[in-house]
């Protein structure tokens, strides 16, 4: 019987692409906390190599260095002068490690809520109702998820999104433009406001918005954990509502979700097809069809400022900075859009966060699991947000909105620049 092999050949070959320089090390989020060689992004890739080449078993203490010392962020990806994926070569490490160890049962069991929107919507109706009931800040004060206390965690949405929103929506006047909007789990089931706020400025630009209400998970925390066969019935449930061609764009509030949406859906289909998985051409092409289409909403929104309405003056200044979400600058190479959203409303004043493009710490899962690496990371940050004196910290990551709201000062809003628009827009 052939050999199988651990990785598909798309993500193989990134290994014999590594000169082992090093550059990407000082970039680590987590080498910089943890200075172990095991921790760099060198060290994991060649790592996969021997695992690859199979000189080195895939032992649980191997498992845990891509596991424990990666937050899957991309820093060592953008700073590659060899073009490494690193990203793509661990998470497929991380799929054989879970096929071989098996997922944590409460992760497990987190993944098929997030893939079943109707498990989903029930367990947040039921989340909320029991912290009402039995939480209150005297008990949520003192527990902690990992690196987060659960008092400071948001609340549930009242509904999901997705059912406070009819399915399409159209502006009252000429229509610019069509678009399918993305809103991923976190918008739809905790930040209602972000959702609102993107539907709000959309309308009022003159786009007619398609709410696809069956959307499904992007996905990517749960490939990125190794469960690929939950991930790859997102990913199909998401191809079948978002891949058309009738469409101007497909935009996104979440700097995760797009990336999954436009950098990895192809890229895992192709990868699980070299493995043997039945995945047709069809699927492949759809995927493309979709990535080409996928747009951060504030890049689409930056395309298109002429047709905002006029932004009037505002009363007293804000002062605002921004952090770049990992998955927005160093997946998809967006930084200026998002500013020029900032830099556009009257009354703000824009402040430039040092280190702004340093990850948050957050990593999905990782800072409920590594929680010590993960809170002197996310630390870093917000000692750099409070230094800046803003009123707002604007990012374009409910994920980063969690983490950093979080630890941060509690007189600082973390909002969306797509909220603060929102509220010029409306006075
Ligand atoms: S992954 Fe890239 S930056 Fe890091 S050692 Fe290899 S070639 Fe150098
Ligand atoms: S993805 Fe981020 S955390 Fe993981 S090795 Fe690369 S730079 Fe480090």
């Amino acid at each position: 019987m052939a050999k199988q092999e651990l990785l598909g050949e798309n993500t193989r070959e990134n290994i014999y692409h590594c000169i082992k320089c090093g550059l990407c090390i000082a970039h680590c989020p987590v080498y910089k906390e943890v200075l172990k060689e095991e921790a760099t992004p060198r060290g994991k890739v060649q790592l996969s190599r021997h695992l690859s080449e199979g000189s080195l078993e895939l032992s649980e203490e191997v498992k845990e260095a891509f596991f424990s010392t990666c937050l899957l962020c991309g820093s060592c990806v953008a700073n590659c002068p060899s073009g490494v994926h690193g990203d793509h070569l661990f998470s497929g490490v991380r799929w054989r490690a879970a096929q071989r160890y098996g997922i944590d049962w409460k992760k497990r069991m987190m993944f098929q809520l997030l893939a079943s929107k109707w498990k989903m919507s029930k367990s947040a109706f039921f989340g909320k109702w029991a912290r009402k009931v039995f939480g209150g800040p005297w008990i949520e004060d003192k527990l902690n998820a990992g690196a987060l206390n659960v008092a400071r965690v948001p609340a549930f949405n009242e509904q999901p999104f997705s059912d406070t929103v009819p399915e399409v929506v159209r502006p009252a006047g000429k229509v610019n433009a069509r678009v399918l909007y993305f809103h991923g789990c976190a918008t739809n089931y905790l930040y209602g406001a972000i959702g609102d706020a993107v539907v709000d400025v959309l309308k009022k630009m003159g786009v007619e918005v398609i709410i696809p209400k069956e959307q499904s998970c992007c996905g990517l925390p749960i490939f990125m954990s190794g469960e690929r066969e939950t991930a790859l019935t997102c990913i199909r449930d998401n191809l079948k509502l978002f891949a058309r061609p009738d469409v101007d764009a497909v935009v996104v509030d979440c700097a995760t979700c797009g990336a999954a949406l436009k950098n990895e859906y192809a890229h895992l289909l192709r990868d699980l097809r070299q493995l043997g998985e039945a995945v047709s051409d069809a699927e492949i092409a759809a995927a493309e069809l979709m990535a080409a289409k996928i747009k951060d909403v504030t890049v689409f929104i930056d395309e298109h400022k002429e047709w905002l309405p006029q932004l009037k003056a505002g009363g007293a200044k804000l002062r605002v900075t921004y952090h770049d979400p990992c998955h927005l600058v160093k997946g998809m190479k967006i930084s200026a859009q998002p500013r020029n959203v900032l830099k556009a409303i009257p009354g703000v004043e824009y402040v430039e966060l040092p280190g702004a493009n340093d990850c948050c710490g957050g990593g999905g899962s990782f800072q409920v699991e590594h929680a010590e690496v993960s809170r002197k990371i996310t630390k870093r940050k917000t000692a750099n947000i409070e230094a800046t004196k803003a009123q707002v910290l604007a990012t374009c990551c409910p994920g980063c909105n969690l983490t950093i709201a979080n630890h941060l000062d509690p007189a600082i809003r973390v909002l969306h620049p797509v909220q603060l628009l929102r509220e010029a827009l409306n006075g």
